[in-house]
């Protein structure tokens, strides 16, 4: 079996959130928020393995993307605030291209 596509997983997501391919027709379809819904697809990567690990939801918009291609990972062990101070939780997370809310600095 081929891996899945970037296109299949964000069809995926979007499916989640209720937005259906064309063609296909579903009643009761699922209407889960952009964050639920990545939840889900985290489940599958991490837990049980069935999607590749490398995509990511985009903490500042919410876009998913792949993370061995693209974007960013912040967190307190591999940057600081641009004035030399720990990372804000708020800010650690993934983020793609162009999106990260803060300057920050690499250690
Ligand atoms: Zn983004």
């Amino acid at each position: 079996m081929s891996e899945i596509t970037e296109e299949q997983i964000v069809d995926f997501f979007e499916f989640l959130q209720g937005n259906l391919p064309d063609g296909m027709i579903m009643a009761n379809r699922p209407k889960l928020p952009q964050r639920k819904a990545f939840k889900v697809i985290w489940y599958l990567q991490e837990h049980l393995s069935i999607l590749p690990d490398k995509y990511e939801q985009c903490k500042h918009c919410g876009y998913l993307f792949n993370s061995n291609a693209t974007g960013v990972f912040i967190d307190s062990e591999c940057a600081k605030m641009p004035d030399g101070k720990k990372i804000l939780n708020k800010y650690v997370g993934h983020y793609h291209d162009g999106c990260c809310p803060i300057d920050f600095r690499w250690i």
